[in-house]
């Protein structure tokens, strides 16, 4: 490759970028080809394709055991993973979510008819503020869905708290978090249940896939039901439903991501210290930190940007064909339908607002080539410095 100082310099001044694959944020982590064609062979000569299989038996199992809860109930993409759990709470009216969050979470409760109501987070961890969650509540709450941003813990037990005090209904959008943990205790198992994605771009994937997991045998035998029609055996259905089923297929892949889990973690964690080194003394620009208390998947490799030069980095590193992201940038209070059905929403998300304009999210992952670390450090030094 060529010297990366040199080749960062130049493109910015229109020479062609120093890789010639683009770099992703999200880039698919693949474990075992061989063990997934494996599995592939099995479940032909089985021709169990679908429909609560053994392989899809087997990841709720390890997932479960894995996380610590007592169910696990595999779905075929979080965000329907969502709409069930949302449905199996009866949640109704409004709920209370973050705007500083992945369109689905705001989305799940529209596409059922319920009003998303957007609390503000607090700006050192961009999570839900509990004081804005306070402030939201009216006659009509009936739930908050807390998302663990970033795979960071959003603030449990202040939420549990709210809830309670005022017979709201709790979950956890825990998308970003699957296999991290809070003082030494794997995310998962708060509030009624836990909502996590198995998307192709997020740590641990099943091409697409999601689960929800809960500690409530009542609530983990609702949602079996709902994800397969509302079936109880064969003939009779007891409960309304859609089809959440996970195929097979995305089950093995499942188990063949379980066993490199731990590659990938450590992967992540080798490219967050080497950002660590690589962006220190980088001025107006800050790299998210971590809890000590907690176990990270470090899959997300978040900085903020001062200044108002975020724009202008995010460009200067595309050009360099390092396709950073501004998540989750405008905030979903300014995507539709939310941004004409509440104009005025913005006014109480000071601090979304603020984030959404400062966050770059940087590449990761095991498949990041040697030496985009330094590429992009050096991209921040020469046009960040401009500021
Ligand atoms: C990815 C994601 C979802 C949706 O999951 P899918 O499996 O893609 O449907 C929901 N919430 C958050 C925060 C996400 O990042």
């Amino acid at each position: 490759m060529k010297d990366i100082r040199t080749a960062a310099d130049l493109a910015i001044n229109g020479a062609p970028p120093a890789f010639s694959e683009p770099l992703h944020v999200g880039r698919p982590n693949l474990g075992d080809r061989d063990s997934l064609l494996r599995y592939t062979t099995e479940l032909y000569d089985r021709r169990w394709l679908t429909n609560n299989g053994p392989l899809v038996q087997e990841l709720e199992a390890r997932i479960s055991q894995r996380l610590g809860v007592r169910h696990c109930v595999a779905m075929c993409n979080g965000t329907i993973a969502l709409e069930i759990a949302i449905r199996a709470l009866n949640l109704q009216g409004e709920v209370i979510v973050p705007s500083y969050t992945f369109i689905a979470t705001a989305h799940a409760l529209h596409w059922q008819a319920i009003t998303p109501v957007f609390a503000d987070i607090d700006p050192a961890t961009h999570n839900l503020d509990p004081a804005s969650v306070r402030k939201m509540i009216t006659p009509r709450t009936t739930g908050i869905i807390g998302v663990h941003l970033w795979g960071r813990p959003a603030p449990v037990a202040a939420l549990q708290e709210i809830a309670d005090e005022n017979g709201l209904q709790l979950l956890f959008d825990a998308a970003h978090a699957f296999d991290c943990a809070y003082q030494g205790r794997k995310i998962g198992g708060s509030g009624r249940c836990e909502v996590l994605s198995f998307h192709a771009t997020k740590v641990f994937n099943t091409f697409e896939g999601g689960a929800v997991v809960t500690n409530d045998d009542t609530l983990a035998e609702d949602v079996r039901l709902m994800r397969n029609f509302g079936f109880r055996g064969y003939d009779t259905v007891v409960h309304p439903g859609t089809n959440g089923k996970m195929p097979e297929i995305n089950a093995a892949m499942g188990l063949v991501n379980l066993e490199a889990m731990p590659a990938f973690v450590e992967a992540n964690r080798r490219n967050y210290g080497d950002y660590v080194t690589a962006l220190a003394g980088v001025r107006g620009l800050k790299l998210l930190e971590y809890d000590p208390a907690t176990d990270p998947n470090y899959q997300y490799v978040v900085v903020e940007v001062d200044g108002g030069r975020r724009d202008a980095i995010v460009s200067a590193l595309q050009a360099e064909n390092i396709l950073a992201r501004k998540y989750f940038w405008p905030g979903c209070h300014r995507m539709q339908p939310y941004r004409e059905l509440y104009p005025h929403a913005g006014l109480l998300l000071e601090q979304t607002e603020s984030v959404a304009e400062r966050v770059i999210v940087l590449p990761t992952g095991p498949a990041l080539p040697e030496g985009a670390v330094s590429a992009i450090a050096t991209v921040f030094r020469l046009v960040g410095a401009a500021a």
